[in-house]
């Protein structure tokens, strides 16, 4: 429950803001709760300004891969901002992320920064729509690519949460262009292109879901995407916003070896400041202005307080990488939901997780989920219990159970005892 000053600070938002709240997932409505309200954070440790603290799976939806308030992330912001804020000219910081990013990530010879995952997905589709002259996307039913017109159909994470899988707002004419198919259900796909593959500009799809739950692909799902995008000359855009830097160092697609057409970036990038990233082959890049005629600019895109932070935080990344870094993070994960599954067989609940790199997921479901169905067959009753007597004994997670659980590097065995020693006492209460 939220302390008495999150309350009335939740109240007095309420005022001035659209349900007291800058993204509606932070209401905790799915959870039929109040949220608590950020004071401070301190490596994997979020502080409320009731005082509580809590180990944090949160991390700001993603970012945070160095956990809060890393000293060399504050150091780098703090060095840019002495020198000024924003220029509006080209500084040498943009091309140095742009070059990790293509080191990083072999898909990508070209990149352009942005400021947000929602505009790289919606540039992405454009890019796509011009090389291919067709105006047709598909998505994946419980993928979330952000809130731009065209993917507000059928999709996960806050939208689904609030029982809002479209929006009004959006025109019909918009909405009619989006095909949305079931995730790792190759037959579903095969059928719309057997169907409209001609008219099929771009398939975009999260490598791993991290917006309806965290669900894996299955085994050869993601090849068979790219094998049926290919052979109909639909390009393939992987939605990376979650994934990249975060599941490996070249991302989802290094992991399961695939090449995607384009690809999209954000959290990661940019250590908790706002930035997004598109980038891809370098014919289809500089189809983007001033290279070429599709047109997407940005005031503040390559901003120097986020590209300094996103340099180190990448720069950290690639040395840890060499140390086993990632299968670190996920054996921390994977710990995780190993006594998750446990606590639920030894308590008669039902209980299911994936973990891969820094992302993991809890469902209260019997069996594997591979879908936004199995995501949504997931008990949102004992979610919301687990969440709440989780919080109550010092450890955060999403406010929801259509989303994922974020590790970092500075979550430590420390960190970990605590969680599993929560977990142990939350499940006594839930039976
Ligand atoms: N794509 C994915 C996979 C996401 O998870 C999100 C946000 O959660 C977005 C795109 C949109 O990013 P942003 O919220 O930065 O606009």
């Amino acid at each position: 429950m939220a302390g008495p000053k999150s309350t009335a600070a939740f109240e007095r938002a309420k005022r001035v803001l659209p349900g007291g709240v800058n993204s509606p997932v932070r209401a905790f409505k799915s959870v039929h709760g109040t949220p608590f309200f950020a004071d401070k954070g301190e490596g994997p440790y979020l502080y409320d300004i009731d005082g509580n603290r809590y180990v944090d799976y949160l991390m700001s939806w993603g970012p945070l891969i160095w956990g809060h308030a890393h000293p060399q992330i504050v150091a780098a912001v703090q060095e840019a901002a002495s020198k000024g804020t924003s220029f509006g000219v080209p500084t040498e910081l943009e091309t140095d992320v742009a070059q990790k990013i293509v080191d990083f990530v072999p898909s990508i010879d070209v990149v352009r920064m942005v400021n947000s995952g929602t505009e790289a997905t919606m540039s992405a589709v454009r890019v796509a729509r011009a090389a291919t002259s067709r105006s047709y996307v598909v998505k994946f039913i419980g993928c979330y690519h952000g809130h731009a017109d065209h993917f507000l159909v059928k999709a996960g994470s806050g939208v689904a949460d609030l029982g809002l899988p479209d929006s009004p707002g959006v025109p019909k004419e918009t909405a009619e262009r989006t095909i949305a198919v079931p995730y790792n259900d190759i037959d579903a796909l095969r059928d719309v292109f057997l169907e409209r593959g001609e008219e099929i500009a771009a398939v975009i799809i999260e490598p791993v879901a991290g917006n309806m739950g965290c669900v894996l692909p299955r085994p050869g799902y993601l090849q068979a995407v790219r094998e049926l995008t290919r052979s109909f000359g639909t390009l393939l855009i992987f939605d990376e916003v979650i994934t990249g830097f975060r599941v490996g160092l070249g991302g989802a697609q290094a992991r399961f070896d695939i090449e995607p057409d384009l690809t999209t970036f954000g959290k990661v990038i940019g250590a908790g400041l706002p930035v997004g990233a598109y980038g891809g082959r370098r014919d289809l890049m500089e189809m983007v202005a001033p290279s070429g005629p599709v047109y997407q600019g940005g005031t503040l895109s390559g901003n120097p307080l986020a590209m300094s932070a996103g340099l180190v935080s990448l720069n950290m990344l690639e040395a840890a990488n060499r140390e086993g870094f990632y299968d670190k993070l996920q054996a921390y994960g994977q710990q995780v939901v190993d006594q998750f599954v446990e606590l639920g067989k030894q308590h008669g609940i039902p209980t299911y997780g994936h973990a891969i790199g820094g992302l993991y997921g809890l469902f209260f479901h019997e069996g594997p989920v591979y879908d936004f169905e199995g995501a949504m067959a997931s008990d949102g009753a004992s979610y919301e219990r687990f969440f709440h007597a989780m919080l109550e004994n010092g450890v955060t997670f999403a406010p929801s159970p259509l989303e994922s659980a974020f590790v970092s590097g500075v979550h430590t065995s420390r960190e970990l005892e605590i969680t599993l020693g929560a977990m142990k006492a939350v499940f006594a209460q839930l039976t």
